[in-house]
């Protein structure tokens, strides 16, 4: 039961892999997003040049990109800088607050958003919680927060026993990984 909330439905190696063709033809209006390992490394907080490119290709097509974390305020407000993209903060994921305030806010269907994030006991289960389909990102770099690694280390555990009971294969298109799905 645990397993189906925490099996993402999308994976995908990273966040520059959901083409703007690709969200378009999945009728995606909104891509709600974890910010740590998933957008941003603690080793370059700035973003990679994939991820400023991919944040203006997609809002030239009008798809809002939004920053839903678990840190704080503070650290997310700095954390976004000059990304210019929406946020939240203090989302309490695994719970759906966070993604559901954003939803509600926009006016968004849970069928016209994604959530995206490395990990999942957090980005994933809250994605199902609030019943929107969750895409699973490789993460960008290993953390050092103690947090992180307990929650990893469960996280590992969970993983092998999702892919050898329900199979867990990271694709590097979301087309692909629907495709597969499909056989
Ligand atoms: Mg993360």
């Amino acid at each position: 039961m645990v397993l189906n909330f925490l099996k993402p439905t999308y994976c995908v190696q990273s966040v520059y892999d959901l083409s703007v063709d690709e969200l378009k033809k999945h009728h995606i209006k909104a891509v709600l997003t974890d910010l740590d390992n998933t957008l941003l490394a603690w080793n370059n907080p700035k973003g990679t040049p994939e991820l400023h490119e991919w944040l203006k290709e997609t809002k030239a097509a009008g798809i809002d990109v939004i920053v839903v974390s678990n840190n704080t305020w503070d650290r997310v407000k700095k954390a976004v800088g000059d990304l210019d993209v929406d946020y939240t903060a203090w989302s309490l994921k695994p719970m759906p607050r966070g993604i559901l305030k954003v939803m509600h806010e926009r006016g968004l269907k849970k069928d016209e958003v994604l959530m995206v994030g490395d990990q999942m006991l957090t980005d994933v289960w809250a994605s199902h919680l609030a019943g929107v389909k969750s895409v699973l990102v490789e993460r960008l770099i290993e953390s050092d927060m103690w947090q992180t690694w307990v929650n990893r280390f469960i996280e590992n555990q969970a993983k092998k026993i999702i892919y050898r009971k329900k199979g867990l294969v990271f694709y590097d298109s979301l087309t692909k990984a629907v495709e597969a799905k499909k056989d």
